[in-house]
């Protein structure tokens, strides 16, 4: 006979962990307890010695499948005097800390539940289970209980309850069990009158109405995908005229039937944290995302949606099947996602037609998760709902706890204690009051949910960012040097590598606009290498929507004079522009990426104007996606004084020489850049390349630029848990500090 103390870490809480105990130690005959600490799980095992080991065997070879094991730690204690095993109330957490669950999409298992006429859940919009449902949105405070989550006022029915103590039962232990007697309810309201629930929101839908709807991490607006004019209207009204919109499909069926859908992009959609995912488009559908060759897909993943579908399928469907809605996040432009019923009756009022409420708080915002898939790997654009706020385990404790605040577009920032890097989910572009109050708002709630009090801040050097405001006296880290080490961070990459960074703009140590940068990384040393060949970029800001300009810059760095210039950008019009850039007013030095995407947009055609981030690049890359060319244009490596810079004046003449054939020029492009990287990695003979920053997010590119680097044997990492680009920066600070590099 022996006793145990186990102590695991990890992601181990509200992932069905007890009961998989308990479950276990009474196969095994053992006696003691199981318990949730805020550190993590304890258990104490008593039995004969072959059966405990098994116990702890079987315990780390087949743990619940959400959870994630990182830390055991056994010691032999006294026996006690026992007959039983059980499962302790939860201590609560002393200065300790452990990893908050993220959201977790409706199980198989429940959604048979809802689906079933004689199940006491059928169609309940709030049904969970061990297995699946609120997690992150609803936790005020760890442990993870009922009452420290936003499920604290329903007290359980009698029935609810009887499977919450059954160790045999699905809904064991589950925090946010609940039924139709006991937990949340859903309303409808339409014409400041509340007319019904999910039937009539689903009616509503079907007369090309735009309901706001109660989701997980916040509201979303929805409306008949394939109902030209309700999409129309829903653009008009939320004043965004391009910007693709999210689409949530039924059931996978209907996805393949609009989209190519491959096993591993299968699996992202339907796995737990359900992800919007990029899909190549089969089939398109008018003003949902017109112009690119994509669409980002979810399918439901809460209860309700799940509900909400089913009505919209039975009743004859929305034009065959039950087709696509549009699902997009319910906010006003500057402002973030609303969680509040009265946030969004007031915010929203002049979008939505109606409102599909209910009387479950979301406690942290949240939007949805959006990635493609690559090789086998995920790559996001934006960083949220499913994945937020695990966190990025280090081989070594940081010295003291650390809040690293980011940058200023598609920000996030991050929290590090420990071993553990805390990234933040999305919260988006600080340059408005709104999100300002968001980010804000979740330092607080992240500082508390994981018990960190930051010693150390650190921040872009970007003076004009929110962050230098927040914390004026953060320590500095230099925008592309955090891009880099984000890479580090996720792949803990101890030795050197060479990091291409590319993105739209950072600043430079030089006080230039960087963004097109060869970064040679070491051990808490870093060098620039070198960067595409500087140009004068003319506008300033307005640049940045005005991509014309951009055209005209790069047009004119490579030789152009201003008839050639007036004819290729027609009908922007130039002459003022040009004056003013060969007096050079109103110009700064880029050695970007981003604006020369937008140029080459501009040349070709495609984009003059923009009314969204990174529209010409989006543009462009889709263009691409219909040309078949493999061939490049000319580009020069130059070297001096230990610079590498590659002048992009050749590549930009054959664009313009090209511009009758956008998709073919385009495609041509891509490669191009994909060679320049090539050429630089052999130049500077790297064995290991990271490819970072938002011009990553530009599948194409990275697939080409992957390919050509693998196949001259250079091992490349990507940001595959943060995104490539800005939204990795504050974990990059954080890593910055950590290795020694500030
Ligand atoms: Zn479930
Ligand atoms: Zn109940
Ligand atoms: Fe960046």
């Amino acid at each position: 006979m022996l006793r145990k103390r186990i102590f695991i870490g990890g992601i181990v809480q509200a992932v069905g962990f007890r009961p998989f105990v308990y479950n276990l130690a009474l196969k095994n005959g053992l006696c003691g307890f199981v318990l949730n600490s805020g550190r993590g799980v304890i258990i104490e095992a008593q039995g004969p010695a072959a059966a405990v080991q098994k116990f702890i065997a079987q315990i780390l070879q087949n743990p619940p499948a959400l959870s994630r094991i990182e830390s055991v730690k056994t010691q032999n204690i006294a026996l006690k005097r026992e007959n039983s095993f059980i499962i302790k109330t939860s201590r609560r957490a002393g200065a300790a800390q452990t990893a908050v669950p993220p959201d977790i999409a409706i199980c198989k298992d429940c959604q048979k539940d809802i689906a079933d006429k004689n199940n006491r859940r059928y169609r309940y919009p709030f049904t969970n289970c061990t297995n699946c449902g609120p997690r992150f949105t609803i936790i005020k405070d760890l442990p993870y209980d009922r009452a420290q989550s936003t499920m604290k006022p329903f007290k359980m029915c009698p029935a609810c309850r009887a499977e919450f103590e059954n160790p045999q039962d699905r809904r064991f232990h589950a925090q946010p069990s609940c039924c139709a007697a006991c937990g949340p309810r859903v309303w409808f309201v339409c014409g400041g009158k509340n007319i019904g629930g999910i039937e009539e929101a689903a009616a509503k839908i079907k007369q090309g109405k735009i309901i706001a709807i109660k989701s997980l991490g916040g509201f979303h607006l929805a409306c008949d995908a394939l109902n030209k004019a309700a999409v129309a209207r829903l653009r008009a009204r939320k004043n965004r005229p391009h910007k693709p919109l999210a689409l949530m499909f039924g059931d996978i069926r209907e996805i393949k039937k609009y989209c190519r859908v491959n096993a591993e992009e299968e699996r992202l959609l339907k796995s737990a944290a359900a992800p919007a995912v990029m899909l190549k488009k089969r089939r398109d559908i008018a003003l949902i995302s017109d112009g690119l060759y994509t669409f980002g897909v979810m399918l439901p993943y809460t209860p309700m949606h799940k509900v909400l579908f089913d009505i919209l399928g039975r009743g004859g469907a929305l034009r065959g099947g039950h087709g696509p809605l549009v699902m997009t996040s319910g906010n006003i432009s500057g402002r973030p996602i609303c969680i509040d019923n009265q946030e969004a009756l007031d915010d929203l009022g002049g979008i939505a037609d109606g409102f599909l409420l209910h009387n479950r708080k979301i406690h942290n915002r949240i939007d949805d998760s959006v990635l493609f898939e690559l090789g086998g790997k995920t790559h996001f654009l934006r960083r949220a709902r499913g994945y937020a706020p695990a966190h990025i385990k280090l081989s070594s404790p940081l010295k003291k706890p650390a809040l690293a605040l980011g940058a200023n577009l598609a920000s996030s920032f991050c929290l590090g204690k420990g071993d553990k890097l805390f990234p933040s989910q999305y919260i988006g572009d600080l340059d408005n009051a709104g999100n300002i109050l968001y980010f804000k708002e979740t330092v607080k709630k992240m500082q508390r949910l994981l018990n960190i009090r930051p010693q150390i801040y650190l921040r872009d050097a970007h003076p004009g960012y929110y962050a230098a405001a927040y914390k004026p006296h953060a320590q500095k880290v230099l925008h592309h040097l955090a891009h880099a080490l984000a890479v580090a961070a996720e792949h803990d990459l101890r030795r050197g590598f060479l990091c291409f960074a590319f993105d739209g703009a950072g600043l430079g140590a030089d006080n230039t606009i960087w963004g097109a940068e060869f970064l040679e990384i070491g051990r808490g040393k870093w060098r620039r290498a070198g960067c595409l060949k500087p140009v004068r970029i003319f506008g300033g800001e307005s640049a940045t929507k005005d991509i014309w300009k951009c055209g005209l810059s790069y047009l004119l760095a490579a030789g152009f004079n201003d008839a050639q210039i007036k004819n290729i950008l027609r009908p922007a019009d130039t002459a003022a522009a040009l004056c003013a850039a060969r007096g050079n007013i109103n110009c700064y030095t880029y050695s970007g990426a981003g604006r020369l995407f937008d140029a080459a947009a501009a040349i070709l055609g495609l984009c003059a104007q923009t009314t969204y981030q990174a529209q010409g690049a989006m543009l462009l890359e889709s263009a691409a996606a219909r040309g078949a060319s493999k061939a490049c244009y000319e580009f020069a490596l130059e070297e001096k004084g230990g610079l590498i810079s590659v002048d992009t004046a050749p590549l930009i003449r054959g664009l313009a020489a090209d511009r009758r054939r956008p998709a073919e020029a385009a495609a041509k492009f891509h490669n191009t850049l994909a060679r320049i990287i090539l050429a630089v990695a052999l130049k500077l003979r790297a064995r290991e390349v990271a490819l970072c920053g938002g011009v990553f997010q530009n599948k194409i590119l990275l697939a080409r630029a992957q390919a050509l680097l693998a196949a001259a044997g250079i091992k490349v990492y990507t940001n595959n848990i943060l995104p490539a680009g800005d939204g990795a920066i504050a974990a990059g600070q954080l890593y910055a500090k950590y290795a020694g590099f500030v």
